[in-house]
């Protein structure tokens, strides 16, 4: 320490304050990062890692950017799921005596982004705190930008597990330990993505995280909140407020709206089933287009955005909650003229959430401002619009829209309507709106005015033409005269400084005009910035309407969009109800049926209950379009009970609490395992949680092993899932191993479907249609033939195959199993229109002459 210099010496004491962060140090106009902080940025960032005292023994690793890229790096520092202290200099260096002080101003973690440039316009930002205690688990999220603060209760691990895939939280405080205990499997394999903080155990104590949550949360919401009683998730609530407290060094007024939610109000989507239904990216090239997402977002605004997700995640499960926000939508929907000019007018509204948040946090400048009452001005027209509206939700969201016209006026009153972004430059305020401001403006006015005119009298005194009056910020106003005729400077010109090619003066009175304009404009930039204050202040206040209106629009905007999508592309309103039958005519796949597809899109129909039509066994070979099937019904039923309209012409949802999806083979390894581990992991899971209430997707289990080994296992699942009383869900089972077709021997709850084929000749033309009954072939090598496989290859395939069925009815096999079933139905027998290579043999051997057959030709033969 005593060979450091004394901003060197500040530096360690503020790095060991903060060990946990990269700290950027103000110097002047850059912020300088040090010792291994320095290695690790300088990666990150992509700059020049140098070194103070470079070459001697002493040399400290160093790295810097200009301070006003400041907005630029943090993001890629939080990217990488560092935390970064903003440490500046509080004191004008000038006036300090000694080394100019510094403070940490603000913590910037990945779960804690406040910056509008930082943010995915629609999405949320979390951070998480996870704190188990006896037999439940607490989770708070908090999302700082908006203030949405959600809190539940988790006595179910498997839950909780699902929970923390779906939120996709960018940091998650933990208290010390937790990780090594055997609660690290819920978080392995998130980092980096997700920066897991450990926390000591204090963070999470009961007394100071009541402490807060009251001086946090008005009373009234805490109470609803329904906290008490639930230690768990009080800590967890606690410690995010605490971690809040202490990164942003300010008291934040727009974290207040604390909500209590419980997965048990909708229906659970587990990691595994999102990334398979591809609600929010493929899963082939992780891509956010060709998602479900990507088809129903036509939101306009970015809080309206972050809602529609919300509800994709968190589809309902009430059918009544349900229908409120379907005849809401059909409402919208019906009228074209109406839904226009509700989108158009909604497409005028700024993110207000994040505008409250950005108040409150002391961030928000004059731009947001006018953000904000642009905002506020749209508002009056939007309830217009809603006045006449009937459906229940479309009437509450009227109620709750508040225009706020006291603070519109303020607002309207006090702030320039194209201000610049900085809050200290002044041009902030209007005319008009405070005297004081108006009289150092004016003298302001004047004394430029003063200036400007002097070089117009001082050239026709001189007789000088190129005399120029300038102002720079080092040196002030100035007269300039060129090198030329310098010479005939007036006398009383004082020679301030020389250029090359000319001189500059001041005389007298150009001084004192000086004085008093820049005098006039600092008072003027300061006053400006007090009233600026004031106003963000008193919009501060107002913050709970601000965000209780937000989160109107927000549904209001999700609903717009769901009904824009539904008229867009011909969707009808379900049905929806508790009973256990799932009907849907004329079924499309939401986003396949918008690729571009030679023959168009073929609907298909469902009917699903838990008797008879329990289990559905889908044959068919590789892509006839099962799995397509398959998920559009998963789809329906979760746009259905989201709220939405759905892509068919009509449709009956008794709801589901639970959407499982075991489908495919070609997602895999992310997690080190095997794809058939991770295949039979997903089984499992569905085997020992389904219930009667779920609905199972099951696309081509076995598929990961051989042959044999699969189909077994596939028939085993299938029956579990039929047999065990316990489960009873409703199930579509997707596969091309045609012999699961005899499952429907033995069991009642079985229905054989296929997805019809014509053959034709030695080919087979997909016809995407699905019919009862099961398939007998596989028509694997058809499909080889379309897919391009060479002609010689299909044909030896061909020979390959007719002599592994004669094998195969010898020896123990699929038959047997079918066998061992109390029935066995063979299917009837087909027409056999491809005859075998070895039929074809026999026929042309048979039909030879053999009399008139010359030797020679016989060897050939
Ligand atoms: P499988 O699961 O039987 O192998 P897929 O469901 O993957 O087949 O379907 C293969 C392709 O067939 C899809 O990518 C799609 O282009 C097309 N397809 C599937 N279903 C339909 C349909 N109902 N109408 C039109 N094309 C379809």
């Amino acid at each position: 320490m005593t060979s450091l210099t004394p901003a060197m010496r500040q530096y360690v004491e503020v790095k060991s304050r903060h060990p946990d962060c990269i700290v950027l140090f103000r110097m002047g106009d850059f912020y300088e990062i040090f010792f291994e902080d320095a290695v690790t940025a300088s990666e990150i960032l992509e700059i020049t890692l140098t070194s103070r005292n470079k070459g001697k023994e002493d040399s400290i690793p160093l790295c810097g950017f200009p301070y006003h890229a400041l907005s630029t790096y943090i993001p890629k520092l939080i990217e990488k799921g560092l935390k970064v202290a903003i440490c500046e200099q509080i004191e004008d260096p000038k006036l300090a005596k000694g080394v100019v002080k510094r403070e940490v101003i603000r913590i910037v973690t990945p779960g804690l982004v406040v910056d509008a440039e930082n943010l995915h316009a629609k999405e949320n930002n979390f951070l998480a705190a996870v704190n188990p205690l006896g037999s439940s688990i607490g989770l708070a999220f908090l999302d700082i930008s908006t203030g949405e603060f959600l809190v539940s209760d988790f006595q179910d691990p498997q839950f909780f597990e699902a929970e923390m895939a779906v939120l996709e939280f960018r940091e998650i405080l933990l208290p010390e330990d937790l990780r090594r205990s055997g609660f690290s499997r819920f978080f392995s394999g998130r980092e980096p993505v997700c920066r897991l903080d450990e926390m000591p155990g204090e963070y999470f104590d009961q007394d100071e995280a009541w402490r807060r949550l009251s001086s946090a949360v008005p009373e009234n919401i805490l109470e609803r909140s329904g906290l008490k009683g639930h230690p768990a998730v009080v800590g967890a609530a606690g410690a995010i407020l605490r971690y809040v407290e202490e990164t942003q060094k300010n008291t934040l007024q727009h974290i207040r709206r604390l909500q209590w939610y419980s997965t048990k109000d909708y229906l659970l989507l587990d990691e595994t089933a999102k990334r398979n239904l591809e609600l929010f990216r493929t899963i082939q090239d992780n891509r956010t287009s060709g998602s479900l997402f990507s088809i129903l977002d036509e939101t306009m605004t970015a809080m309206g955005g972050r809602r529609l997700r919300w509800w994709l995640n968190y589809p309902l499960v009430d059918p009544e909650k349900i229908r409120e926000r379907l005849a809401a939508v059909a409402e919208i929907r019906e009228n074209h003229l109406f839904r226009e000019n509700l989108r158009r007018t909604l497409s005028g509204i700024y993110d207000m959430e994040r505008l409250a948040g950005r108040i409150s946090l002391g961030v928000a400048n004059a731009r947001d401002l006018i953000a904000l009452k642009n905002s506020l001005s749209s508002l009056p027209g939007l309830k217009s619009l809603l006045a006449d509206k009937t459906s229940p939700l479309l009437e509450r969201i009227f109620l709750g829209i508040d225009e706020l016209p006291d603070l519109h006026d303020l607002l309207e009153r006090a702030i320039c309507d194209s201000p610049p972004l900085t809050l200290r430059e002044g041009g902030l305020i209007k005319d008009g709106y405070d005297e004081e401001r108006d009289r150092l403006s004016s003298m302001m006015r004047d004394g430029r005015r003063w200036i400007a005119a002097l070089e117009e009298k001082e050239r026709k005194r001189t007789g000088i033409a190129s005399l120029k009056v300038g102002f720079n910020n080092v040196f002030g106003y100035y007269i300039e005269i060129s090198k030329a005729n310098a010479a005939n400077a007036p006398e009383e010109y004082v020679r301030k400084q020389t250029l090359v090619n000319a001189e500059r003066y001041i005389n007298q009175e150009l001084k004192e005009y000086e004085t008093a304009v820049l005098n006039a404009e600092s008072r003027c930039r300061e006053r400006e910035y007090d009233l600026f204050s004031a106003v963000r202040d008193t919009a501060a206040a107002d913050i709970p309407g601000i965000q209780e209106t937000a989160s109107w629009l927000a549904s209001l905007d999700a609903l717009a969009s769901l009904a824009e999508v539904a008229d867009k592309y011909g969707y009808c309103c379900p049905s929806v109800d508790r009973e256990d039958r799932i009907e849907i005519d004329v079924g499309r796949h939401p986003v396949v049926e918008r690729m571009p597809l030679k023959d168009g899109f073929v609907p298909n129909d469902l009917v699903l209950d838990t008797e008879l039509n329990r289990f559905l066994v889908i044959t068919g070979p590789n892509m006839a379009g099962k799995s397509t099937y398959i998920r559009q019904v998963a789809l329906i039923v979760l746009m259905a009970q989201m709220g939405s309209f759905v892509p068919a012409s009509r449709a009956r949802i008794g709801v589901v609490d639970r959407i499982f999806t075991r489908i495919g083979a070609a997602d895999s390894l992310i997690r080190g395992q095997s794809t058939f581990m991770v295949e039979m992991n997903e089984v499992a899971q569905i085997l020992r949680n389904a219930t009667r209430r779920s609905l199972v997707i099951l696309d081509e289990v076995g598929r990961g092993t051989s042959t044999f080994d699969g189909l077994s296992i596939a028939w085993a699942v299938a029956e579990y899932l039929h047999d065990q009383k316990s489960i009873g869900a409703r199930t579509l089972f997707a596969t091309h191993y045609h012999q699961l077709t005899e499952l429907a021997v033995a069991g009642t709850g079985f229905r054989n479907f296929n997805i019809a084929v014509k053959e034709w000749g030695d080919r087979i033309i997909f016809l995407r249609k699905i019919v009862p009954g099961g398939t007998n072939r596989s028509y694997g090598i058809q499909v080889a033939r379309i897919a391009g496989v060479p002609d010689e290859v299909i044909s030896r395939a061909r020979e390959i195959l007719d002599n592994l069925e004669i094998g195969e009815m010898d020896e123990v096999g699929m038959p047997k199993i079918a066998r061992s079933r109390k029935k066995k139905v063979r299917n009837p027998g087909q027409l056999n229109l491809f005859m075998s290579e070895k039929e074809r043999v026999v026929e042309e051997l048979s039909a030879l002459n053999l009399s008139s057959l010359a030797p020679l030709d016989a060897l050939d033969l």
